[in-house]
């Protein structure tokens, strides 16, 4: 029972905490420089033309700022913000509600918006290409529909799986982003401020491990600088520096390429089939994780730089891999936590 509260009281730290860390304006945001200067454009044009921003989806693996690009948008354009969630709508009954209950100029953020059901994505239609809302009341011969006008809103949509999006839906996008891994300077950046947020001094060659090792993802690099200050703090250490950096990352599992123990279980399962494809359910049976895990948090870090490949028959270990392994020893028994 008390450790159930801990757990509680923790995660309500870790979201004040990613709370206080959230940039606030395009102008404070730290990478994605394609993404953000289209945005400073459109807002800045909608802004002008006094028009609601058209409707935005943002693509990309966990962690990389969906979430916090949507708040940016609500601040630039001076509006208010729902959040919400494809899961948390399982009625046709929960998203007229939602709509209806907006303002003019409203945004309103659907994470995982790829998995809305089918009933659902079709009353989006009308509401996003039309700002109106059908809805049928009763069944059969005597079903009635009825339209309610919606306030012009912009709708910001967060998904992890392009692929799994319907054509129709993505169509009524009309601005497309995919967030890109970070570069290390850009996380260490993130990491530095955050650590001054915190009220603990680092040295730039501790956020900068912290960074190369965090998979490009700016939520890992929090996370893992929250980790080894708690090192640093144990520690008595007023600053955080790189060796006590490297001996937290180490003792946490995290090696010095940022690959975790799921990353080294599925390079190591790719280069022990010898350049034969490994299909995603081996690899889920294998190493005992969800399909959509694999493919949406895991692969697509180590695809991006060039660790393995899709093929259609399978996954394969790169050449890169291979000479990675190698470097790391001579064995890729070597090549462990
Ligand atoms: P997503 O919605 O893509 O899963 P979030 O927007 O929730 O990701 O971001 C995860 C965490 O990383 C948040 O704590 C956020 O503050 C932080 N973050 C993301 N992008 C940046 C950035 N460019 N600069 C600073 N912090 C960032």
């Amino acid at each position: 029972m008390s450790s159930q509260r801990v757990d509680v009281q923790r995660l309500e730290f870790d979201s004040e905490f990613e709370k206080s860390l959230r940039p606030q304006k395009l102008s404070e945001y730290i990478g994605q420089e394609k993404v953000i200067n289209n945005l400073k454009v459109f807002i800045h044009a909608s802004k002008k033309r006094e028009e609601s921003l058209d409707h935005v989806l943002l693509f990309g693996p966990p962690g990389l700022g969906k979430t916090t690009l949507a708040f940016i948008i609500s601040n630039e354009m001076g509006s208010n913000l729902k959040v919400t969630s494809a899961p948390m709508i399982e009625k046709s009954g929960d998203l007229a509600a939602i709509l209806t209950n907006l303002n003019s100029g409203d945004i309103l953020f659907i994470d995982e918006i790829h998995r809305l059901s089918p009933a659902i994505e079709e009353i989006l239609y009308s509401a996003m290409e039309d700002f109106r809302l059908d809805i049928i009341i009763g069944s059969g011969p005597s079903a009635q529909t009825v339209q309610i006008d919606l306030p012009p809103f912009t709708l910001v949509g967060a998904t992890t799986r392009a692929g799994m999006l319907s054509t129709p839906l993505r169509e009524r996008f009309g601005i497309h982003f995919r967030m890109e891994f970070y570069k290390d300077i850009e996380l260490s950046q993130i990491v530095s401020i955050a650590s001054g947020k915190l009220g603990k001094d680092i040295d730039e060659s501790a956020s900068f491990e912290i960074a190369k090792r965090s998979r490009g993802t700016p939520r890992i690099a929090l996370r893992l600088l929250k980790r080894v200050r708690d090192f640093a703090d144990f520690s008595d250490e007023v600053k955080i520096l790189q060796e006590r950096t490297e001996s937290a990352l180490l003792s946490l599992g995290i090696n010095s390429h940022g690959f975790d123990e799921m990353d080294i279980a599925i390079l190591n399962r790719l280069m022990d089939s010898r350049g034969k494809p490994v299909g995603l359910k081996t690899l889920s049976a294998v190493l005992n994780e969800d399909i959509g895990t694999i493919e949406e948090v895991i692969e697509p870090y180590l695809i991006a730089n060039g660790y393995i490949e899709k093929t259609p028959r399978g996954r394969v270990a790169t050449k890169k891999s291979y000479e990675l392994f190698k470097l790391s020893g001579s064995s890729q028994e070597e090549f462990q936590l």
